[in-house]
C-alpha cells in the first residue's frame, strides 16, 4: 500500500480560525511537555518510553490539565505519535535529536478515522466560477468550507490533517491508502532519461534539455529578498513587523506553489516521453550535515531537492514506470566519456573539461549523462548543445492564486 494525499484549501470563520490557533498552541505545549517528561524519565530510570506509554502519558496530561482539554482525544494521541516518530528518526540516524518546538512552527493537527465529518457536498457558482464545495466538521474545532477541486476516495481516508500556513491560509489534507501501481514490464530498449537537479538550472536532462528558473519564480525570489530587507528594518514584534512577516510568508508560499507546479509539470512531460528516470540518490541530509560551505547549504534547502525529487518520482511511479536512484558520489566530476574523475573541477566551473580525453561539455549535462550510465544505460546519441524547455503551460499566470489541481505525494507535513 502506498499513501497518497489530497490537499484542499479550507475557509473558516474568524472565530474558528482562532480556535484552531489556540489548539495549535496547546498541541505545541503538549509536545514540549512530552519531550521534557521523556528526557526526565530517561535520566532517572534509563528507560525509553514506547509509543503506547507516550500516548497514555499524553492522555493523562490531558485529563489533568484543562489547557490540553481543548484538544480532541485522538489529536492528543497523535501529538504523542509525532514525538515518538521524531525520536525514532533520531534513533535511526535520520534526523537530529527532537528539540522543543516553537509555537509558530507547530502548524498542523491530525485526526485519524474519528472526529471529523465531511457533509453538504454541493456545487456553487456559475460558469467559470463553478466550484465543488463541501463542509468539514472537525470535533472540538468547528466547521470549514472546503473547495473540492478534485475527486478523492472518501471511504479510504485514513487520516485528516488540518494545517495553518504562516500566511494564515488553511489547508486540509486527506491521506488515502492506495494499492501500489504494478511496475510495467519494460520493452527493450527502454527510453531512459537522467535528470541532474541543480541550483543554476533547476534541472538538466540527459537529452540536452534543461529547465531554467522561470521568470515568475525569479521575480518572486527577488521580492522575497526585498521583503526580507524590509522586515529586518522593522521593530521586532511590532505591528509593522508582523505585517511584514505575513507578507513574506505569503510570498514564500507563492514560490513554493510555483515550484511544485513546475515540477509536477516537468514530471508529466518526462513520464510521457520516457520509461525510466535516473536520479541522484541524493542524501540531502548528509549533504547538509557535511555541506561544503554555509551558502551552498542554504541554497540546497532553498531549492528543496528532496521535495522536487519526490514530485518527479511520483509522476513516474504513478504510471508504473521505473525510477532508478544511483549513488550521487562524484557524478558531477566524472567524465561521461572516459570515466575519469576530474578532481580539479570546482563548484564555480560551469563547463566540464576532461583532462584525460578532452571531452568538453556543460557541467550539468555531463552529470545528467553520467547518471544513466551508472544505472547501466548508455545513451546512444549524446546531445552536444543544451536547449531550454519552453515555458510549461500556465506557469505563473495566477499571481497570488493557488496551484491546486494536483495531488501531494507522501511528503511529510507538519
Ligand atoms: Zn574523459
Amino acid at each position: 500500500m502506498r499513501v497518497r494525499a489530497y490537499r484542499f484549501r479550507a475557509y473558516s470563520s474568524k472565530t474558528t480560525a482562532r480556535v484552531l490557533e489556540t489548539q495549535l498552541e496547546a498541541a505545541c505545549k503538549l509536545y514540549n511537555t512530552l519531550l521534557h517528561a521523556e528526557q526526565k524519565e530517561y535520566e532517572k530510570n534509563k528507560h525509553t518510553m514506547s509509543r503506547n506509554e507516550l500516548r497514555q502519558l499524553a492522555l493523562d496530561l490531558r485529563k489533568q490539565n484543562p489547557e490540553f482539554q481543548v484538544l480532541y482525544s485522538q489529536v492528543t494521541q497523535q501529538v504523542a505519535d509525532r514525538f515518538y516518530e521524531a525520536r525514532q528518526r533520531f534513533f535511526d540516524g535520520l534526523a537530529n535529536k527532537p528539540r522543543e518546538k516553537k509555537p509558530h512552527r507547530y502548524l498542523s493537527l491530525v485526526y485519524s478515522q474519528k472526529g471529523w465529518k465531511l457533509s453538504n457536498r454541493r456545487e456553487a457558482g456559475r460558469g467559470k466560477n463553478k466550484k465543488k464545495k463541501a463542509r468539514l466538521y472537525l470535533s472540538k474545532i468547528g466547521f470549514f468550507t472546503l473547495i473540492i477541486h478534485r475527486e478523492f476516495p472518501l471511504e479510504r481516508v485514513s487520516q485528516v490533517c488540518i494545517k495553518m500556513y504562516p500566511s494564515g491560509r488553511i489547508y486540509v489534507i486527506f491521506t488515502v491508502e492506495e494499492p501500489e501501481t504494478q511496475e510495467q514490464a519494460l520493452d527493450e530498449p527502454a527510453k531512459v532519461v537522467g535528470v541532474d537537479l541543480g541550483i543554476e538550472k533547476l534541472a538538466t536532462l540527459s537529452d540536452g534539455r534543461y529547465l531554467e528558473n522561470p521568470k515568475p519564480l525569479e521575480r518572486s525570489l527577488e521580492r522575497i529578498r526585498l521583503l526580507q530587507r524590509r522586515l529586518s528594518r522593522k521593530k521586532f514584534l511590532s505591528g509593522n513587523w508582523f505585517k511584514s512577516k505575513w507578507r513574506l510568508a505569503k510570498e514564500y508560499e507563492h514560490v513554493k506553489n510555483l515550484r511544485r507546479d513546475l515540477f509536477f509539470k516537468l514530471g508529466v512531460l518526462l513520464a510521457k516521453d520516457y520509461d525510466v528516470l535516473v536520479l541522484e540518490d541524493l542524501d540531502v541530509h548528509g549533504l547538509i550535515q557535511k555541506g561544503v560551505t554555509r551558502t551552498r547549504r542554504l541554497r540546497l534547502y532553498d531549492s528543496s531537492f528532496s521535495e522536487i525529487r519526490a514530485l518527479l518520482e511520483w509522476e513516474f511511479r504513478k504510471r508504473g514506470k521505473l525510477v532508478f536512484p544511483v549513488p550521487a558520489y562524484n557524478t558531477s566530476r566524472e567524465c561521461f566519456f572516459c570515466g575519469r574523475i576530474n578532481k580539479d573541477l570546482t563548484l564555480a566551473d560551469r563547463v566540464f573539461v576532461c583532462p584525460e580525453c578532452g571531452w568538453t561539455v556543460d557541467r550539468d549535462l555531463n552529470a545528467s549523462l553520467v547518471l544513466p550510465k551508472r544505472a547501466g544505460w548508455v545513451p546512444s546519441v549524446v546531445p552536444v548543445e543544451l536547449r531550454p524547455i519552453p515555458p510549461l503551460p500556465s506557469l505563473g499566470l495566477r499571481r497570488h492564486g493557488e496551484v491546486m489541481n494536483q495531488e501531494t505525494p507522501s511528503v511529510r507535513t507538519g
